[in-house]
């Protein structure tokens, strides 16, 4: 990992398309713009990153370990405060909203590690999800959909949280944020952890949903061919900075990309 100097907006980077501006896009549904996240008075985990993500877009954010993923996705989620930069959903500015407000303007955030309340049951996991819009027949609605999407949490829906295994456990997370019935949907690292044929399954749900209601997505994947394939577009992160952009088949084929992430 390189020393996390302050860096100026629009930091620069290995390709030319490694600048702030272009992440202003129009009609965007989430806009970053030179987000600025330190922690305490050291790490200045992101360094000025713009990035946006269009209506219906499933959008890839790669980058190695410490990178800034995981910062970028709690700070649109409202976890961490930026020192700097701007936010914003759905054409609002959501910078100065707790979480809370943000999740019911309908943003969802699968956390890393799942976050599971391992106790409670998988139908009680599930409604937990629903805290926003609390009535009973929406929550009917959620719950049916959710396992339509998931039939291994139907069959499940009366077990602990806690003894699902890593595979199932991803889904509920999936299926709890979807519980808030989000336009706009975080995901971090749903694979970590799993083994590769429930992968697989989640992978394809998330596509199935993609397909099915447009969602909207932003997923963090250290399978970089999986989140390349699942994505339409894609930008990659190091040290803090937007280094990389654009569509995936170009992600793919760059040199930075392959010898990084792909091992070529
Ligand atoms: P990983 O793939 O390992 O999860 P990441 O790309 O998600 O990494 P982050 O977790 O966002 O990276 O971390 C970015 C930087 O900020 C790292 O240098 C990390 O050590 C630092 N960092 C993250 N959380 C905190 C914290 N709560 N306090 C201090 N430093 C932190």
């Amino acid at each position: 990992m390189g020393a996390a100097e302050p860096a100026p907006r629009g930091g620069t980077g290995p390709t030319p398309s490694a600048s702030a501006p272009s992440a202003s896009r129009d009609g965007a549904l989430l806009e970053v713009r030179a987000v600025e996240v330190a922690y305490g008075a050291g790490v200045l985990a992101l360094q000025g990153v713009s990035l946006a993500v269009l209506p219906g877009e499933i959008v890839a954010l790669i980058g190695a370990n410490g990178a800034g993923k995981t910062t970028l996705l709690k700070t649109v989620a409202g976890l961490v405060v930026p020192r700097s930069g701007e936010i914003r959903f759905a054409g609002r500015a959501v910078s100065d909203l707790e979480a809370p407000e943000r999740v019911r303007l309908g943003l969802a955030l699968v956390p890393e590690g799942r976050r599971l309340f391992s106790r409670l049951t998988v139908a009680e996991n599930l409604t937990l999800g629903t805290f926003t819009h609390a009535e009973a027949t929406h929550r009917r609605e959620m719950l049916e959909r959710v396992y339509t999407l998931f039939p291994a949490l139907r069959e499940r829906a009366r077990q602990r949280a806690g003894t699902l295994s890593g595979g199932e456990g991803q889904m509920l997370a999936i299926a709890r944020a979807l519980m808030s019935r989000p336009r706009f949907l975080m995901l971090d690292e749903p694979s970590l952890g799993i083994m590769p044929r429930l992968v697989d399954a989640i992978l394809e749900a998330l596509a199935r949903l993609h397909r099915a209601e447009g969602l909207a997505m932003l997923l963090v994947e250290q399978n970089v061919p999986a989140a390349l394939d699942l994505a339409t577009r894609g930008y990659v992160l190091q040290t803090g900075r937007v280094v990389l952009e654009g569509p995936s088949r170009e992600l793919l084929g760059s040199e930075l990309v392959r010898k990084a992430y792909l091992g070529m």
